[in-house]
């Protein structure tokens, strides 16, 4: 009988052990966006109606999709628009190349320049806010997480790249005064708009969101399929390159769209 329960044991340990570790990443990532809302949440309600901020927006685009932005802060100096990475290990990168590197136990993994997918949703907001707006300065952050230590000393011209505790930094090294107060009004009752008024919005927004990135990738790999080009619909040519064989399109060098053969 007691065999039996030490067996009964090790299995639950063992299935308890296995959730864990699939939800790890998840928690990892929650606590890291926790973190972020906590210090911008904390530097709000110290700043007596200084700053305001708006969380989890989903911009739209004139495509029909969405962006989705981490943070939004407006203040009388303009919007802050931020980008929270939950990376550890060491973070290599600069302002221009469309992959940063994280260097994690040796092992080295890729991921989306998140300057370039700042300006991404940057561009979209201004889009959306439209001519009305299109004088207030919009300034890109990117926060990392202490876990990650920032190996580059690259020196970046249009964006702050920061740890949480230096947000405030960041907001205060801005002092001029370039929106009245009306604008300011305005702009966050136009923002109060595409923010999720609950759970279940908030499911919904995301769920949209993602599906129209699915489409899209859909439409990209179609149009590849047919040799046609996904950036500015040209030709795609099979061409032999450094790396291997590539489609490449045929406006090149005015369109540098490129797809390797595997
Ligand atoms: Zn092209």
């Amino acid at each position: 009988m007691n065999l039996f329960y030490t067996l009964l044991l090790l299995c639950l340990l063992a299935l308890l052990a296995r959730w864990i570790k699939s939800k790890e990443a998840e928690w990892i990532g929650s606590y890291g966006e926790y973190k972020v809302r906590k210090a911008i949440k904390n530097i709000e309600a110290t700043s007596s109606g200084k700053y305001k901020a708006f969380h989890n927006l989903y911009i739209p685009k004139q495509d029909g999709s969405t962006s989705q932005i981490d943070h939004v802060i407006l203040s009388d100096q303009g919007l802050f628009v931020i980008e929270t990475k939950n990376y550890s290990g060491w973070i290599f990168g600069d302002e221009t190349s469309k992959y940063w590197t994280q260097v994690i136990y040796k092992r080295k993994e890729k991921f989306l320049n998140p300057i370039l997918q700042n300006k991404g949703h940057i561009k979209a907001l201004r889009g959306w806010l439209g001519e009305e707006f299109a004088h207030i300065p919009i300034h890109s952050v990117v926060v990392f997480l202490t876990r990650a230590k920032f190996k580059s000393n690259a020196h970046f011209a249009h964006a702050y790249v920061v740890y949480p505790k230096q947000l405030k930094q960041v907001l205060e090294q801005h002092q001029t005064k370039v929106i009245d107060r009306e604008t300011k009004e305005r702009l966050a009752q136009k923002l109060e708009t595409v923010l999720a008024k609950d759970k279940t919005q908030e499911k919904e927004m995301k769920k949209r969101h993602v599906q129209t990135i699915r489409t899209k990738q859909k439409q990209t790999e179609q149009h590849i399929q047919q040799n046609r080009c996904p950036k500015c619909g040209g030709v795609l040519i099979v061409r032999k390159g450094k790396y291997g064989t590539f489609k490449g399109c045929n406006n090149y060098p005015k369109c540098k769209f490129t797809q390797s053969i595997g």
